[in-house]
This record gives C-alpha cells, structure tokens and sequence, in this order.
C-alpha cells in the first residue's frame, strides 16, 4: 500500500523531471505526420506511426504505475489484439477465459484460427484446472468481467513458467491501484484504459506493459509496422485521466464496499456479486491477490424487465455499456449474448458521493420490488 501511495504521488511529478526551465507544465499535445528531419534521421522522432512525444509521456505514466515499460494502443481489444498477434504464430496453442470479455474470444475464433493458432477456453474459476502443458500464451481476466469470478495470478503464473507458456493478464477491472499483475509473476499486462484509467467516458484507449524486453521489442514493431497506434490527442486525454485514477478508484472502491452489503440485503436481488463480500466465492483470493475489491457489482433480479425497471428508474445510473467513469452506470448483460440470466445486471459504481448514489440505487429497487 505505501509502494502503492509513492508511486500515486511520483506519478503527478513525472513530467516535472524532463522540463527544462520555460516549458510548460502541463503537456503539450504533439499533433503532427512530420518532423524536421533534414540529413541523416538515426536518433530522432522520424514520422508519426514511429514517434509521438504525447505517447511517449502517457506510456511514461502507464509505465510508472505497471513497474514496467508501457506502450499505448487505440483501443483496449488493439492492445490484446497486438499481444496475441505479435506473439503467436502457426502451430501455437493460447488458451483463453470462457467468461472474460467476449470480444478476445471472438477474435481469436474469427482471424487466430485462419493463422493456424488455436485457443482453448476455460472457466475463470477453475482456470488451473487441466495445467498448462502446450500452450504457449495462457491469458486470463481475474476478475472476469461480467462474472466477477478471480484466479490465482501466482499460482497460474508460476504453473504455466514450467510449462513453457507466457502468461498475459487483463487488468481492465482493477487497474495498477487495485492489482499488479506483474508483480505477481505474469509477464504481460493489457488493459482496456477506455475504463476507469481514462476514467471520464470520452475515448478509447488501451495498453501493453511487460519487464520482458524481448516481448515489447515485438509489440514495438507490430504497432509500427501495422499502424494500429494511438491518436495523440486520445493519449493526452488519457494522460490527464490518469492525473486523478487514484482519486477516483479510491472513491469508487470505497463506495462500492459501503453499498454492496446493503445490496445484498435488498428483497429485490435474488445475488450479488462483489468480491469484497465475505461470504463471496472470490473473498479469500480477492483478499490475498488484490490492493482493493473494485468498483463492479453483480446484480441478479428476477427477471429481465425487472432488471430494465431498475436500470431505467434510476436517477442516477446511466444505462449504457461500459464501465468505469465517474458517473455510476449499468447493463443488462443477457443482451449481448453474455453467459448469465436474464436479470444480470453489471454495476459500475462512479464517483458520487455514496450516500445519494445509495437513496438512488434503494429507491430505484423500492419501485420494481
Ligand atoms: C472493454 C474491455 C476490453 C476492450 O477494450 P476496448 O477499448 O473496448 O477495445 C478488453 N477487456 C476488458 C476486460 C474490457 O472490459
């Protein structure tokens, strides 16, 4: 945890030990294809899929609080898709969640396969189950959004080393202030910091961290080389995201702790899924592998139309796909296809204060019974 606060507060110092005397403090957005390049270009920013120095600041920012090297992506699924790309070729084996972001399965099923590279699935909650000999990347999401269900990142880690496999973690639900997935052993962490690293519902943006230089020397030339990278104004907006994460992860975490017990007593929800709840079947590792419990709640209600009322009838929950910004927000995930009853719904809580956002969420739950 006070590794954790010095790295909150370097992070809002980080530009500081660049600047030369003049320059200004906050960062300059960088928009532009060309550089003045006469002569010889060895050493210096050469064109714009290469070098961006508004990249270049939010991978310092991303990279500080990972302990690792950062690089950024266009998007949550451009930073998977980078990793499970770069990294693979014919003949390979991945093995994949069965219930994490449904997007990474369908890409590999739909482009991996016709590369000859097949991907196994497993549930989140029985990840060790069946070892990992074979395969060469083993990729998990703990927790499993929208399940919430958690695996053991060192266990998984040091198991799948043996077997010879990388082992890449999506860290989207809880960014570095809530797991640090590299410390734990894993060798890649991706993130979707479209959620609460940007925090404010207004890009897309993703990245790649790894120790492993081998590794993100590949996920250097594949980002080059495929032209899958960041606009520079995605990566300022992310880059001042970041300034307030902490801020907002430590009031939306909290929030969620306070609520999700009164939830759970609710007539209205016949579950709840927190990991922060004692009797949830995530708790223990929750308690052990995580710095906090997250700012996602599952919900179950009777039935799909209930589920609509409360989502609906809610003053403030914005009902929308996605997660993580500062207003709290809510789906009905059996929508799009998504392993769960038809009254699942996923609760981001944002960042109103908890005791209003509390009166809203009882008296929207009141009303549909
Ligand atoms: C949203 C999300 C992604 C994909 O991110 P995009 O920015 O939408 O491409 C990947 N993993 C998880 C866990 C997500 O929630």
């Amino acid at each position: 945890m006070t590794d954790l606060a010095a790295r909150a507060a370097d992070l809002l110092h980080l530009r500081r030990r660049h600047l030369a005397k003049g320059d200004p403090v906050a960062l300059p957005l960088t928009m532009t294809s060309m550089f003045h390049l006469p002569g010889d270009p060895a050493g210096f920013a050469q064109y714009g899929r290469f070098d961006n120095a508004t990249w270049e600041a939010v991978e310092d920012a991303l990279g500080h609080l990972d302990g690792a090297r950062a690089l950024a992506f266009p998007s949550g699924m451009g930073a998977i898709s980078a990793v499970l790309t770069a990294l693979s070729k014919t003949g390979d084996r991945i093995l994949l969640p069965s219930d994490g972001y449904y997007t990474v399965r369908l890409f590999a099923d739909r482009f991996l396969s016709r590369l000859g590279i097949t991907a196994d699935r497993r549930p989140t909650a029985s990840f060790l189950d069946g070892g990992f000999e074979g395969y060469s990347i083993v990729y998990i999401e703990t927790p499993s959004n929208p399940g919430l269900d958690i695996c053991d990142i060192a266990v998984i880690s040091k198991s799948a080393h043996a077997a010879g496999a990388l082992v890449v973690v999506d860290n989207t639900t809880m960014t570095a202030f809530g797991q640090r997935p590299l410390d734990l052993g894993a060798d890649i962490l991706v993130s979707a910091d479209t959620k609460a690293a940007n925090g404010h519902s207004d890009v897309l943006f993703g990245h790649v961290s790894s120790r492993d230089d081998a590794v993100m020397a590949a996920i250097a030339e594949w980002r080059k080389l495929s032209g899958a990278i960041p606009g520079p104004f995605e990566a300022w907006q992310v880059h001042r995201g970041l300034e307030t994460l902490e801020l907002r992860f430590d009031r939306m975490c909290s929030t969620a702790e306070r609520i999700a017990p009164r939830l759970r007593d609710h007539k209205a929800l016949k579950a709840v899924r927190f990991p922060g709840l004692p009797d949830d079947p995530a708790h223990n590792l929750a308690r052990v592998q995580m710095d906090r419990f997250g700012f996602l709640i599952g919900l179950t209600l009777e039935t799909a139309e209930k589920a609509e009322a409360f989502i609906d009838g809610c003053r403030l929950l914005q009902p929308a796909t996605s997660f993580g910004g500062t207003h709290s927000s809510a789906e009905r995930r059996a929508r799009w296809g998504d392993a769960v009853v038809p009254g699942f719904v996923r609760l981001s809580i944002g960042c109103e204060p908890a005791e209003e956002l509390w009166s809203a969420l009882e008296e929207a739950l009141d009303a549909v019974g």
